[in-house]
């Protein structure tokens, strides 16, 4: 059996050493000495200067929106995971749908400004498969409606544009790091701020708006994290760099073997970044190509992915409904395949024939 992904685990050892200093300690959770270090490690590595750690990726999402006082329309894209929306409309915002590039399938910036109102407050936009957007057409944009701009960066760690970290854009960037995504602490998010007064009111609605022992400063919520948590961010954190080269060499292999004999595209790297690898999506010339390949590498338990199928917009039972073309028509052909530091690459190979023998059967 070959799953889609799989976690990456540091050796138990290097993981059980930071366990012995909680117990020494026995200080558990809130923002203790762990969670802190992991915050310090991650501003270094990722060139930042304001960094939280949090719950999880969606609370990170509700948190960014609260802290930036976001009210009526939120301009988001529909081509994402469930949580880039479901969190706008948890804070009693509306979702404003705007389809997507065909080549990079991020929200397309030129179809942003005719979807402003007078209720429009933010863009909400996701760099897909870590895919940096047109982060400069976007702050343009932003800067001349006077909207909040939140990325929603869980797929792009360690991805940097123009030289600098992605999550360095916007007025907010959230990452996930979740056990599926490229760098993880099981359960984890981030939030990234380059203000740092913005930095202080996340810190505390992060904490339930408590200001000091007996006042509150503003609404809050429980986004903090676990020193367990924190510990796994720490023993992962040596690997990065090994399990970025392994995931890189794994998916030159499927390119080597796929590109140009399978009938399927490959989503568009902006120009001045470089992939991360964190998925290996590819478009397919049909959505029954791309049905066919599913169906027969499930028999061969070789498991793909639907990522992002269907479309956010034509899809919630809580939203009305809206077609928007590229979308529809991108998330119907579109799979994820298998790309994991454990996979091997005799199994990409392998997995690279199945696809083909069954696309020219
Ligand atoms: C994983 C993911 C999230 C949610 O992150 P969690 O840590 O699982 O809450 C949000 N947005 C995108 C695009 C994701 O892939």
């Amino acid at each position: 059996m070959i799953p889609v992904t799989k976690p990456f685990l540091p050796p138990q050892e290097e993981y059980q050493k930071y366990l012995e200093g909680i117990w020494k300690r026995n200080w558990l959770t809130n923002m203790g000495p762990l969670a802190s270090q992991l915050e310090m490690e991650l501003k270094d590595r990722l060139k930042v200067n304001h960094l939280l750690f949090v719950t999880n990726g969606t609370v990170a999402i509700q948190m960014a929106l609260k802290a930036l006082d976001i009210k009526g329309e939120v301009i988001t894209t529909p081509f994402s995971f469930v949580a880039t929306t479901s969190c706008i409309f948890w804070e009693g915002c509306t979702p404003v749908f705007v389809d997507i590039d065909p080549k990079s399938l991020n929200i397309d910036p030129a179809k942003i400004e005719e979807a402003i109102t007078e209720n429009t407050t933010a863009i909400l936009a996701t760099h897909v498969y870590g895919n940096p957007c047109d982060v400069e057409a976007i702050d343009h944009i932003a800067r001349k409606h006077n909207l909040k701009v939140i990325y929603d960066a869980a797929h792009a760690f360690g991805v940097n544009v123009n030289g600098k970290s992605i999550f360095s854009y916007g007025d907010i960037s959230t990452c996930s790091l979740h056990a599926t995504k490229l760098y993880h602490s099981i359960e984890g998010g981030l939030m990234i701020t380059k203000d740092p007064d913005l930095l202080k009111k996340i810190a505390s609605v992060r904490n339930f708006g408590i200001a000091s022992f007996d006042t509150f400063s503003n609404l809050g919520i429980n986004g903090k994290n676990s020193e367990f948590h924190a510990a796994m961010g720490l023993a992962n954190l040596p690997y990065i760099d090994k399990i970025h080269h392994k995931r890189k060499s794994l998916a030159e292999l499927y390119d080597k073997r796929l590109l140009n004999v399978l009938k399927a595209t490959r989503p568009v790297w902006h120009k001045e970044s470089h992939e991360n690898y964190a998925y290996y999506p590819i478009i397919a010339e049909s959505e029954e190509l791309l049905i066919k390949l599913k169906t027969e590498l499930d028999k061969q338990q070789i498991f793909t992915r639907r990522y992002f199928y269907p479309s956010l917009a034509s899809s919630l039972p809580y939203l009305p409904k809206l077609e928007l073309s590229i979308t529809e028509d991108i998330s119907k052909r579109v799979l994820c395949l298998p790309l994991y530091y454990d996979l091997t690459f005799e199994e990409v190979e392998y997995i690279s024939r199945v696809i083909l023998r069954i696309q020219n059967n």
